[in-house]
């Protein structure tokens, strides 16, 4: 089939790409020439892993190709999908105006039936808006289809390759056909393409990402708990998880998810519900325990340094919102990093991907340093933010004799708060009690 995919951020490239693979000719088009020149290169803009292997091997046998040229491309294709981005507004509500914008160029491009995806996370409405949009640039026959995405940042390729499910909203049984050969040989495992209407695929996946930030913020709070009533957090997540309702995914206390998609589609959700006048009580808390976690890790520190932190060197591993992506929208580390600059401290910090971006956040107000074990150099504290696989294992006596106080604040829950005692380190993490034995230093 011939497909267009336009917006090459984190889902278009992965999208088109994965189309490519499966023999489909796929055009990505973005209006950032700096983006598409280098993907033209070989070179990929962001960090996901996979993803410059799939696009070498479909460039080069000519399926997969990208152009800033958004009406040559919808000319030649059947299949347009929209992944533009939809940030939050400054009232919540998601900013459709990149999706509009988009749907009225592919309404001037068209020469005849075109089948327009939002694939982009839309709220319930959305693909009429789109519709409306189209049809006052054309007299060609379209549909527009609702097909949202679930991929996660980091194991992008895997789910898109092997979907749990893919969700298709559409409103005729001619494009229901066209979308489910598109995507049966995704589904050779067995998984579902779940059909149904159209706003009923553009609600999943706000209720399927509310739900998974649910789950967090609300593990988060039974941390809190426990760290004030003596309990193991560690121990409670895996005898609740275990139990085959509830599961072990997204149990992780943690210092606050982030992420360019739980805190604006929770956001998004709210003010959709808002609008109608619907008050989503649970969602707001999850915002709110969320907007609290990500100042708990700072809060611990302030406990253990008082509120004056001039002075003080911070290291910090790991900035990105999670490990395997070079993405920091909305990441825990922006708000952390923040505070500590607040209280009068020094911050030097590394991430295995994102420093990059790091650099284009905060410039010259933290040190970037080329490693972990330097960040920690001379540090009164190491503070753990992202989990990345490599910081779970390090020289420890490297670390602890580098620094001015080998003190760990972990917001990820990392280590074994018995073997940091034993490597020497004063250690405090997320919802696990802190026991005045398992220290072997005094803070100075
Ligand atoms: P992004 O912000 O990283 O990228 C969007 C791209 O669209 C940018 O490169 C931008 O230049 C381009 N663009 C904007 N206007 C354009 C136009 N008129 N023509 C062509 N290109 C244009 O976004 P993203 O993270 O890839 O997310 C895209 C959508 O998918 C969002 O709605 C998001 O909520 C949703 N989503 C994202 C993820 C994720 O993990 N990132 C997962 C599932 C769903």
């Amino acid at each position: 089939m011939k497909i267009c995919v336009i917006g090459t951020g984190y889902v278009g490239p992965v999208a088109g790409t994965c189309f490519a693979e499966t023999g489909n000719d796929v055009i990505c088009v973005d209006v950032d020439a700096r983006k598409i020149k280098m993907l033209n290169k070989g070179t990929i803009p962001i960090y996901e892993p996979g993803l410059k292997e799939l696009v070498d091997r479909n460039t080069s046998k000519g399926r997969l190709s990208f152009t800033t040229d958004l009406n040559k491309a919808v000319k030649q294709s059947l299949i347009n999908f929209i992944a533009v981005g939809t940030p939050p507004g400054d009232d919540g509500s998601s900013d459709l105006h990149y999706v509009l914008d988009v749907a009225r160029s592919i309404g001037k491009a068209m020469e005849g039936y075109k089948v327009i995806v939002d694939k982009s996370t839309v709220p319930v409405g959305t693909a009429d808006m789109v519709r409306e949009v189209i049809g006052e640039e054309t007299e060609h026959s379209f549909d527009v289809v609702s097909n949202p995405e679930f991929l996660k940042e980091g194991a992008a390729i895997d789910d898109f390759m092997r979907p749990d499910r893919v969700v298709i909203g559409v409103d005729n049984s001619r494009v229901e056909a066209l979308m489910k050969d598109l995507y049966s040989p995704f589904m050779r495992t067995g998984h579902p393409i779940i059909v149904m209407d159209v706003r009923s695929a553009e609600m999943t996946k706000y209720a399927s990402n509310a739900l998974l930030a649910t789950k967090i913020s609300f593990m988060n709070e039974i941390a809190s708990l426990c760290e004030e009533i003596g309990a193991d957090v560690s121990m409670v997540r895996q005898g609740v998880g275990s139990d085959l309702r509830i599961g072990h995914q997204f149990l992780f206390p943690g210092c606050g998810y982030g992420g360019s998609c739980f805190p604006k589609d929770v956001k998004a959700l709210i003010h959709t519900a808002r609008e109608r006048g619907i008050r989503l009580e649970i969602l707001e808390a999850v915002e709110s325990v969320n907007e609290r976690q990500k100042e708990l890790l700072v809060k611990k520190v302030k406990t253990y340094f008082g509120e004056d932190l001039k002075g003080k060197r911070f290291g910090l591993w790991g900035l990105s919102f999670k490990p395997r992506t070079d993405d920091m929208r909305e990441a825990p580390a922006i708000a952390i990093v923040n505070s500590l600059l607040e209280a009068g401290g020094t911050v030097q910090a590394y991430d295995p991907q994102a420093m990059e971006e790091a650099h284009r956040i905060f410039d010259n107000r933290i040190t970037l340093m080329k490693d972990e074990y330097e960040a920690a150099q001379k540090a009164d504290a190491l503070l753990i933010v992202t989990e990345w696989n490599e910081f779970r294992e390090p020289n420890f006596e490297v670390v602890r004799n580098s620094m001015k106080n080998p003190v760990i604040f972990d917001g990820r829950n990392i280590y074994d708060p018995q073997k940091m005692a034993a490597h020497g380190f004063r250690y405090f993490s997320i919802g696990r009690p802190v026991k005045e034995t398992d220290y072997t230093s005094d803070p100075s």
